[in-house]
């Protein structure tokens, strides 16, 4: 089978499936994880996405702790606490998310004090954080381990990576699908999967399949330097219980995000002024820190179907082409269940997420309106 893109979702996918079936994984780029699976704030944690997505990081965080013999000669992350703060008038959301997530990690809720002894630079009382709910089983993923762990696992179950290799045209004939690069090179094989990323409805496109709906939308990141004397080992992945901050420990600096969600093109993502500026303004509005100098700024696209839930299962309008796509903000913390599930479809192993049923993933979902 032959799978286009070789970000987290190409590659787990291609993983779980290469010990059963040949696969090939066609890369636009030079290198591996250019876009998205490159870009990301790299946490594992329950305060984002929705039921489905907490029960596929669940099932999936057994695989990052104790991944299979050989995959990584690095572990795939590191524990980092995960802080959820709210103000006065956010407590409502913070109750919220409190319930939302008591069924997939142990959290406990914290008032001022502890949340300046877990965060000492948040801003608290009047005008700042009043309540908190911490995990303090978070994990920071190392995503250059797992994606080169994924790769490895399918070379050595015999698959192949071609990298520089855009897919440009796309035909059905015959049984098979037939993939030429932009430098006319040819792949062939029955079974084709979509996992293109901020693409992915091109590619559909290209092969003549109806496209889903996928929504890219861009996030910014920016570093900067902390406190003088900040002891950062301790520091926690700190959000706001709204879509406006996050900040953690960077390489002993901070990074940090105002949350943006701004729709965008399938593209190279650039950070734009605005939200760069804007996230240092949410760091010193919430925070008692100011951003004297932004060592580093970067952009990425989260992808979203229009559920915003992930998707994974067979086009029901073409045979053969299976669509692995929607990751949204979770897709490194959920990607060893969704390459699981996607061998499960398309090679009959087992099905691995007790509580999701194949359905629940299925592309039909979105395609019931008519085009
Ligand atoms: C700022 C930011 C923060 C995030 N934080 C987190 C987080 O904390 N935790 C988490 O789990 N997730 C997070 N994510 C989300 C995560 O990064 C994505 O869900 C994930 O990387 C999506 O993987 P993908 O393989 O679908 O997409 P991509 O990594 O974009 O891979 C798709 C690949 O397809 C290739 N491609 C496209 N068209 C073609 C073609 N025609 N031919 C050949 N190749 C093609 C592209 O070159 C690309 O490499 C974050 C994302 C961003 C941007």
């Amino acid at each position: 089978m032959l799978i286009i893109g070789g970000g987290v979702a190409g590659l787990s996918a291609a993983a779980m499936l290469s010990p059963h079936v040949s696969v090939t994984v066609l890369e636009g780029e030079e290198s591996i994880g250019y876009h998205s699976s490159g870009r990301s704030a790299t946490m594992l944690h329950y305060a984002l996405g929705n039921s489905l997505v907490r029960a596929l990081t669940l099932t999936s965080r057994r695989f990052f702790d104790e991944p299979p013999e050989g995959f990584s000669d690095v572990p795939l992350g590191r524990q980092m606490p995960v802080f959820v703060h709210a103000r006065v008038d956010e407590l409502a959301a913070l109750d919220e998310l409190d319930r939302a997530i008591a069924a997939f990690a142990k959290v406990e809720r914290v008032g001022e004090d502890e949340i300046l002894q877990v965060c000492p630079v948040l801003k608290v009382g009047e005008g700042g954080a009043v309540s908190a709910i911490v995990d303090r089983n978070g994990l920071r993923l190392d995503p250059h381990a797992l994606l080169q762990g994924y790769a490895k696992t399918l070379r050595t179950s015999g698959g192949q990576l071609v990298t520089s290799a855009r897919a440009a045209q796309i035909k059905r004939s015959g049984g098979a699908w037939t993939v030429v690069s932009e430098r006319g090179d040819s792949f062939s094989a029955p079974i084709l999967v979509d996992a293109a990323g901020s693409w992915a409805d091109k590619v559909a496109e290209l092969a003549g399949v109806r496209p889903l709906g996928v929504e890219p939308k861009r996030r910014t990141i920016i570093t900067f330097d902390a406190p003088e004397g900040s002891d950062l080992s301790s520091w926690p992945f700190a959000k706001t219980v709204g879509e406006e901050l996050y900040f953690a420990p960077e390489s002993g600096r901070l990074f940090a995000s105002p949350m943006d969600e701004v729709a965008s093109d399938p593209c190279d993502a650039q950070p734009d002024d605005y939200e760069v500026a804007l996230a240092a303004h949410r760091v010193e509005e919430r925070t008692t820190m100011k951003v004297r100098r932004i060592v580093h700024k970067w952009a990425g696209l989260r992808t979203f179907a229009p559920d915003r839930k992930p998707v994974a299962g067979f086009a029901p309008d073409a045979d053969g082409f299976f669509w692995l796509a929607g990751q949204g903000g979770f897709g490194l913390q959920t990607s060893p269940m969704m390459g699981a599930a996607v061998a499960s479809i398309i090679a009959g192993t087992p099905w691995p997420v007790e509580g999701v049923l194949p359905d629940e993933l299925s592309p039909g979902r979105l395609l019931r309106q008519p085009a």
